[in-house]
Formats: structure tokens, sequence, C-alpha cells
């Protein structure tokens, strides 16, 4: 693991990448140093970062003020003055080799002789910039996403030359400003994210250029049946057609004969007016409408969706193949810097590797494009049976319930089992992987060994907003309903469960957290049932939950309105325990997990069961389940030691029998 700590960071140009990464690193509490090549450039940098500061502020997205955190960077037009005595160089100055190379020379002159050098850089090899130093072993890509403030994902890029150690700091100091860094472990074009994501726009592309598809067919097709969050002509007229065009030409790599044609025509997308579609009057020809993306829902039948998935998961093939990128690290990357829904191996697996395989080896005989050659590490796969999911093996090994994609969890030494909803990229919000992974997490935790399950939402956005909207298009209405069994299995769970709640707690997350035995939140989350404005209602038990809890007045409110309602006013109307400010959240949520794991369990148990149980009985039967409870308890051991501990006025050790 890495022991170097990094204090005080330098970022080498103020553009649109350089200014937002020295955001992050000041927001994440290092001293910052911005350099541009001339005044007015890196003050305009520095005045970008302060809007973008106060918007956060008065968001409430940053814990100090847009001052304290300005007050951490510096700027200048020195390079000696901007590394002096700096821990790690960023370089995010523009697409040049030559460029790049005399900076890193410069940089291996000046800055002090143990930092790090980092490159921004997209497509350029890492190891040929690190081979102008006398240090090559101490540089590293550190390739942020646009905008660098909001994209959480890193990909932190190894060049020949980068030592673990250097690559080690530098994704361990991703995570501390709050990134989420994944590891590109061999110098390849185009890294990670991009090589998988560049053939969802390309393969369109060639369908367009070779069978003159229908530009919304497509559109829609991935969108409403595949769950993209946009279409791949969207979002090339989004990315820039050119920008994809000059990547793929530079690599020396086979281009699209419509991409020629767009780029020469000077329509490069949304930004020049036209791409695929027409997004300005002055842009249109004459007689032409303006319509944007305009494809629809029920559009995109028919259209061939495998063949873009496949050449995306060949990708993935060859960056797992040839030990690039770990197949979670290419989900995590596709999530958060690619906007997927899920992850290219994950969806592989859910769709047959041998299908994809199939598709893959059907258009090679067709066409005789290299593009289409099933990576070595897919035909191995799909040799060895190991074809997805249902083969219980495929880039995952599904043999034991199959890895945790989006919740992170660890029981600690009091028996606490922190679950934190890892979705950041979509607030947190549920798909079916999820449910089924909170699901398995409840119904294989031990009892006897979990005194409590706390629950909450990574990042500080969302406890979770709800349901992904963009799984209702495309799942089945069954995997729509299975948060009712999931959320009844946390319900009936024997040991108490609270859920921490920061940001959002909509819809189905709000549905969790009814479902829990208690609910703290900060002052600023926000709760609500918006599923009505979805023409639904709450699927997971909210109705139901939440009319037990406080009556049919609120309840209806709630549900018919559909509208949000603060912590205070949750707070006020008994749906939540309590609402705290939020510097005293952390401490507030761990008295409650204290007394709840120093608890005697079967009395929980019994508690908790009389409770929920109870509430459905006429009084006369709930009151016999209670004296039956009572009946029980008084024959335990924990009895005779909570009574012994009160007798002689120190803490009960409950033993759970
Ligand atoms: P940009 O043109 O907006 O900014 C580059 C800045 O660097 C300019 O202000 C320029 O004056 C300055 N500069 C030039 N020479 C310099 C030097 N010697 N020292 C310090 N500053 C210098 O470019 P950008 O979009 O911010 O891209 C920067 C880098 O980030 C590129 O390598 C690019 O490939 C990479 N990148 C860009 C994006 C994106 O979406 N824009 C995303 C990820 C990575």
């Amino acid at each position: 693991m890495a022991t170097e700590t990094i204090d005080t960071v330098a970022v080498l140009g103020a553009g649109s990448m350089g200014h937002g990464i020295a955001e992050v690193f000041a927001i994440g509490g290092c001293d910052v140093r911005l350099r541009d090549v001339e005044e007015e450039l890196v003050d305009d940098g520095y005045e970008q970062m302060r809007w973008s500061l106060e918007k956060l502020a008065e968001k409430g997205l940053i814990d100090e003020s847009a001052e304290t955190v300005l007050d951490r960077v510096s700027t200048t037009t020195d390079v000696g003055e901007a590394v002096r005595d700096v821990d790690l160089v960023v370089e995010a100055a523009p697409e040049n080799m030559d460029l790049k190379r005399d900076i890193f020379g410069e940089l291996d002159e000046l800055a002090p002789a143990d930092a790090i050098l980092a490159s921004n850089t997209s497509s350029l090899s890492v190891t040929e910039i690190s081979e102008a130093t006398d240090r090559p072993e101490r540089v590293v890509g550190m390739h942020f996403f646009n905008p660098p403030v909001k994209m959480d994902l890193v990909e932190v890029v190894y060049g020949d030359h980068t030592s673990d150690e250097t690559a080690e700091t530098v994704h361990e100091f991703a995570e501390s400003v709050g990134k989420t860094p994944i590891y590109v472990r061999k110098d390849v074009n185009g890294f990670v994210v991009n090589n998988v994501l560049v053939p969802f726009m390309e393969e369109a592309a060639w369908m367009l250029s070779t069978e003159d598809v229908d530009i919304r067919a497509a559109d829609a097709a991935m969108v409403f049946r595949r769950g993209y969050p946009m279409g791949p002509f969207e979002l090339a007229d989004y990315t820039g057609i050119d920008i994809g065009y000059h990547a793929r030409k530079e690599a020396g790599r086979e281009v699209p004969p419509v991409w020629e044609e767009k780029v020469s025509a000077g329509h490069n997308g949304k930004k020049s007016g036209r791409g695929y579609y027409v997004y300005d009057e002055d842009a249109a020809d004459d007689g032409e409408a303006v319509t944007g993306a305009d494809y629809e829902h029920g559009q995109g039948e028919g259209f061939d969706t495998l063949r873009i998935e496949a050449r995306m998961i060949n990708e993935a093939a060859k960056l797992v193949g040839n030990d690039v990128a770990k197949p979670e690290a290419i989900d995590v990357g596709m999530r958060l810097g690619g906007g997927l829904p899920e992850g290219t191996c994950r969806t592989a697996d859910k769709l047959g590797l041998d299908v994809v395989h199939e598709k893959l080896v059907d258009l090679h005989e067709e066409t005789g494009a290299d593009r289409y050659e099933p990576a070595e590490y897919l035909e191995e796969l799909v040799e060895a049976g190991h074809t997805g999911e249902k083969a219980g093996q495929g880039f995952y090994d599904y043999s034991h319930g199959g890895p945790y994609h989006y919740v992170d969890h660890a029981v600690d030494d009091d028996g606490v089992l922190r679950v934190t909803f890892q979705r950041t990229e979509r607030l947190n919000s549920f798909n079916a992987d999820m449910l089924d992974e909170i699901h398995r997490l409840l119904r294989e935790a031990d009892p006897e060994e979990v005194a409590c399950v706390v629950f909450e939402g990574a990042g500080d956005r969302a406890f979770s907003a709800g349901a992904d909207l963009t799984a209702f298009p495309t799942a089945e209405p069954k995997d729509m309903m299975d948060a009712d069994e999931v959320f009844e299995t946390l319900y009936e769970f024997e040991r108490p469960t609270i859920a921490k709640i920061d940001g959002y707690c909509l819809g189905a997350g709000f549905e969790l957290a009814l479902a829990c035995d208690m609910r703290v939140a900060t002052e600023d989350a926000t709760f609500g049932t918006p599923e009505i404005d979805l023409g639904v209602i709450p699927g997971g038990g909210g109705t139901q939950r939440l009319v037990r809890l406080v009556g049919e007045v609120r309840t209806k409110e709630l549900i018919l309105r559909g509208d949000h309602v603060d912590a205070e006013t949750a707070a006020d109307w008994g749906i939540i325990n309590r609402a705290v400010p939020e510097e005293e959240f952390e401490a507030t949520v761990e008295e409650y997990v204290s007394d709840l794991v120093n608890g005697p369990p079967v009395a929980q148990k019994v508690a908790k069961k009389v409770i929920n149980e109870g509430q459905d009985a006429s009084l006369d039967a709930a009151l016999s389940m209670e004296s039956q409870g009572f009946g029980v308890l008084v024959s335990t051991d924990d009895m005779l030691e909570g009574v012994s501990a009160f007798k002689n006025d120190r803490e009960p050790e409950f033993e759970g029998r």
C-alpha cells in the first residue's frame, strides 16, 4: 500500500479540465497552485472555480464556504513557482504529445525529486510522456472526466515504467478527494471507458454507413429497449463526431464513412448546430425542421441492439484478457464515466457470452472486418462453458450468488452490519440487481452475528432517490414488483434496523427506510413518494407502512400529491425518529446504534415481532401476542442479567439467551 501523503498539488492548465481538477483538490482540502501560460487564462480559470464553488455552496454540496475553499488556491504563470515543494503535479494542457513532453521535461527539472507527475491526457501514451523525464516510474495517467467536479470517475493509468507505489499513491489520493478511481494497468489507447464506449457510437455509425439504418430507430432502441441514457447518434452529437473521428484516426484505426462525411461537412454535432440531428435553424437546410434528438418510445422495434452491445463487450473482453482492467473496474468505469445504467461485463453475463460470441462470429464471417473478430478471452470463456450468469460463471463468478455491484457491506467488531448503497451516479436509485443484492445480504445475514443493521447512501446527495426510472420501460414488470418482497424481508429481520438518511429519500428509497425500525436524518434530508406523478403508486409496501405510521390524512397527502416534505416536517409527522444538524448526524446515529447493539437480543426480537404483527391483529389478539412474548422473556438468562445489573447499578451484559 502507498504510504505517501499528498497535501500540495500543482495543476498545469486552467482550461476546461484544469480549473475543475484544481477545484476538486481544493474541496478535498489540498493546497493547490493553478498555472497557465498567461495571466488572463489563469484568472479566467480561477473565476470559473469561484462561480462553481458558489453554486455548490448554495446547494449545500460543500461543507465550507466558497471563499474558504478558494483560500487554498493560488494562481501563477510561473511554472517554477507552481511546482515548488509540491507532492503531485497534474498536467491538463492541450492534447499534444510534443507539448506534453516539453512540459514533463521541464517539470522533471523544477519539481521536487520525489513529486509524482501525472497527466490528464485522454488519448496520448503515458509511457511516451514519462520518457521525457528521468523519473518515468513516478509518472502516471490521472484521467478525469468532464466536468471533473461532477464526474466521480478517475482512471489511474500505468505507463510501462510507472511503479506500483506511484499508481497506488495517486489511487488513494483520488479516493481521499471524493473520487472513485479505477486502475488501467497498461498504457492502451483509449484506456478503459473510451475503449468500450466509442464502439457504442462507432458501430451505430457503421450500421448507418453500410445499411442505412434509421437513426431514430437506433437511438430509441438503445434507450427504451436497452436502458442506455442516450442513443448512440444522440451521444455522438452531444460529445462531437469530430472527437471520435480524430481519436480513431490518430490511433490508426478505420473510421465509418459517415464520420468522414459529417466531419468534412462540418456537421460535428450539437456544438455546430447539426450532426445526425439538426439543432439550430442557422445550420438547417432550406425547409428543414430543427428537431433535435426527437426519437420516441416505440420507434426502436426491430433494430439490432445486440450488434452494438457485442462490439462493446468484445472490447471489454480484450481489456480483461490483456490484464488492462478487471471486470469490476470496467463496470465501475462504464457506470461512472460512461453513464451506463449497469457495467458492460455485467450486461454481457446477462445476455450470455455464447450469444455475444456467435453474433461476432457471424458479423466477422459476413464482413471480414477485424473489429468483429472475437477477443481471445471471450473465446476462452465460451469454450470453458463460462457463458454468463445462467452458467454460474462468465466475466463474474455467480457460484455464491455473484458479486455485489451496488452495495458495500461489512460487519464491524460490535456486530453492526453497515450497508452502503453504492450508486452515486444515479443518486443511489435501485435497479433490479441492487434490490437482489440487498435481499441476498439480508437473507444471508446471521442474526447471531449481526446485532443491528444500518443502511445509508454513498455520497452526500441521496440516501436513495427511488427506483431507477431508466429501468422502467426495459425491466420486466415482475422485476419492479420484487421490491415488496425485499422490504418485507427487511421489516421482518430479527435484529433492529436503522435508516441513516442524508439527502433525497424518495420513492422506493423511502419505502426501504419505512421498512426499517428507525429513521435518523439530517435536517436537509427530503422525503416523498413521487410515484403518482409517474402514473403509479408505491409498490414496495409504502402505502401500507405509511398509513400505519402516520394515519390516513398524511398518507393520502403524501401519496396523492406526490410532493416532497423536508426533514423537520417528516419528524413532526412521525415519519422519522429524529432530524439533526449535519454536524450531529454521525454521533446521533451512533448513539442509536450503541443502544441497540448493547440491548438484549431475544427481547428485541420479541418486541419487534409483537409490534409488527400486533398492528394487524385485533386488540385482544395483539395483547395475547404480547403476553405470550412476555412469558417467553421472563424465563431468559438475559432477564436475570438485566434485573441483577439494575440492582447492582451496573451496565447489563446480555448473552442473547
Ligand atoms: P483546454 O484547451 O480547455 O485547456 C488547456 C489549457 O492549458 C489552456 O488554458 C492553455 O492555455 C493551457 N496551457 C497550454 N500550455 C500550457 C503549459 N505549458 N502549462 C500550463 N498550461 C498550459 O483543454 P482541456 O479540454 O482542459 O484539456 C486538457 C487536457 O485534458 C487534454 O490533455 C485533454 O485531452 C484532457 N481531457 C479533456 C477532457 C475534456 O472533455 N475536455 C476530458 C478528459 C481529459
